[in-house]
C-alpha cells in the first residue's frame, strides 16, 4: 500500500509517500513558509528535484500543491491520487488517551482535540494538517500516530512529578515523552543489530540527538524512562531549548528582567539550549567549526550537550540496572564523532567502549564499539516515516479487512 506520511508544522508541513510493503520512499518533500507565501521542495525518487515558490495561505493549499507533484507527469511518481491508500499523520501530544496510533473519527478527532492543552506548540497544527487532507482526499483513509503513545509503557515512579498529586488526577500533569515513532524504529533495529529480536531482556538506552533531542529507557522492546517530560522542553539542552533547569530560575528572571511567563517560556524554547550558551547557532555543524577554530563558548556549548547525554545514559542504566547497548541516532547521533566522543568517554567502568575508527562513521547503521566492548554502541539512522507508514497500513487494512 502507498502511505502519505504528514508532519504538520506551524508554518511547515513535510511530506513522504512510501510503499509500506517494500519499504520503498517514493517521493518526499518539505512546504515552508505556509501563510506568508509559500515554497515548496520536492524530491520523487528516480526524477528530477523540483523547487518553487507557491501560494499557501493555508495548509490545505500546501498538500494539494504536494498532491499535484506526486502525480505530474515531470516530477511525479504516481498516476492518480487514487494509488495513496491512506494518510498518516505524525501527532505530538496524545496524552494518556493514546497508547497506539489509531484511525482518525470524529471521536478520535476529538480527543486529539482535548489533548490541545498538553500540545499547544504543535497539536492544533497536527489538526489543521488532518482537515486539509481530508478536505483535499475525503475518501482516503487517515491514521493518527503519536509521538508520546510509545511511552506510555512507563511506570507510574517514571512518570510522576512530585507536585500535589492533584495535578496528576485533574490536570493530567505527568511525564508523556516524545520522538516515539523513532524509538520504535531504532530499538527494533538495533535488537535485530544485537540478534535478540523480541528478548525481553533486552536493555537499550536509545538517544535521539537531532534539533530536539532526547534519551529513552527501552527495556524488552518497552519504554521505562524517558528526559522529555509533559512537554518537549524537559531533559537534555536541545538546539534552542534550556531542557532541564532550576524551575527558580523563571521566577528570578521575570523579576530581574521585568519578563512575563510567555516572554520566559520563549526564551526558553527558542533562545536557549546550545544556541543560547554559544551564541553562535543551534546547528553542531556551526558548533564544531567554530569550537575548532577556537570559539570556547561554542566548545563549552558542545560539552554541556555531551555531559547531559552522559549523565542520562548513567541514570538510566542505573534504572534498568544495567545496559546491553546505547543506541545513537538523529542528526547529531547519525554524524556527529565530537559529541559521540564526548558523550561516552568515561563509560568504560559501564562497559561502554568505542572503536577508534568506526567513531568516525557518518549516517549508516554500524556497530562502533570496540571489541572488548561489553555494552555496545550502535549508530541506527531513525526513519520515523517508516514507522507511521506501516502502522498506518496496519490499522487500514484490518479495518477494510473487518469491512470485507
Ligand atoms: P530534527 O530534530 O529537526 O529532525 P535532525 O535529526 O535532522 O533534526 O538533526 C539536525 C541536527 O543534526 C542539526 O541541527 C545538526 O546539529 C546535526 N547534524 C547534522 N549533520 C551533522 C554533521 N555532519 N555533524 C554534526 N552535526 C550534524
Amino acid at each position: 500500500m502507498n502511505v502519505l506520511v504528514i508532519n504538520a508544522g506551524s508554518s511547515s508541513l513535510k511530506y513522504q509517500l512510501l510503499n509500506s510493503k517494500t519499504q520503498d520512499v517514493l517521493a518526499k518533500g518539505l512546504c515552508e513558509r505556509i501563510g506568508i507565501d509559500g515554497h515548496i521542495k520536492h524530491s520523487p525518487t528516480g526524477k528530477p528535484y523540483y523547487e518553487a515558490f507557491t501560494n499557501m495561505p493555508t495548509h490545505a493549499e500546501a498538500i494539494q500543491a504536494a498532491l499535484e507533484l506526486l502525480v505530474d507527469p515531470e516530477y511525479g511518481v504516481i498516476s492518480s491520487i487514487s494509488e495513496i491508500g491512506a494518510v498518516g499523520h505524525r501527532v505530538l501530544h496524545g496524552g494518556e488517551k493514546f497508547t497506539a496510533p489509531s484511525l482518525v473519527t470524529n471521536e478520535v478527532m476529538e480527543a486529539i482535540h482535548d489533548c490541545i492543552h498538553l500540545g499547544p506548540l504543535h497539536n492544533p497544527n497536527n489538526i489543521i494538517g488532518i482537515l486539509a487532507c481530508q478536505q483535499v482526499m475525503p475518501d482516503v483513509p487517515m491514521v493518527a500516530v503519536f509521538d508520546t503513545a510509545f511511552h506510555q509503557t512507563m511506570p507510574p515512579r517514571a512518570y510522576t512529578y512530585a507536585l500535589p498529586y492533584k495535578f496528576y488526577e485533574e490536570d493530567r500533569v505527568r511525564r508523556y515523552g516524545f520522538h516515539g515513532s523513532s524509538y520504535i524504529y531504532v530499538s527494533q533495529r538495533a535488537a535485530a543489530m544485537l540478534g535478540r529480536e523480541n528478548d525481553p531482556n533486552l536493555k537499550l538506552i536509545c538517544c535521539h540527538l537531532g534539533n530536539g533531542s532526547s534519551i529513552a529507557a527501552v527495556q524488552g522492546g518497552k519504554s521505562v524512562d524517558t528526559s522529555m517530560g509533559l512537554t518537549p522542553l524537559e531533559g537534555l539542552p536541545m538546539g534552542t531549548r534550556s531542557g532541564s533547569i532550576d524551575p527558580g530560575i523563571m521566577e528570578y528572571l521575570m523579576y530581574r528582567r521585568n519578563l512575563d511567563i510567555h516572554e520566559i517560556l520563549d526564551i526558553m524554547n527558542k533562545e536557549s539550549g546550545v544556541l543560547g550558551i554559544s551564541g553562535v547557532s543551534s546547528d553542531f555543524r556551526d558548533l564544531e567549526e567554530a569550537a575548532d577554530q577556537g570559539n570556547e563558548r561554542a566548545r563549552l556549548a558542545i560539552e554541556c550537550f555531551a555531559y547531559s547525554v552522559k549523565k542520562y545514559i548513567g541514570s538510566f542504566a542505573a534504572s534498568m540496572g544495567g545496559v546491553d547497548a546505547v543506541v545513537l541516532t538523529g542528526g547529531i547521533g547519525e554524524n556527529s564523532t565530537a559529541v559521540r566522543k564526548a558523550a561516552l568517554s568515561g563509560l568504560e567502568f559501564l562497559g561502554v567502549k568505542l572503536d577508534a575508527e568506526k567513531l568516525n562513521t557518518r549516517g549508516k547503521e554500524l556497530d562502533i564499539s570496540a571489541p572488548d566492548a561489553t555494552v555496545k554502541t550502535l549508530i541506527v539512522p531513525t526513519n520515523e516515516e517508516l514507522v507511521i507508514a506501516i502502522a498506518t497500513t496496519k490499522i487500514v487494512e484490518e479495518m477494510q479487512g473487518k469491512q470485507a
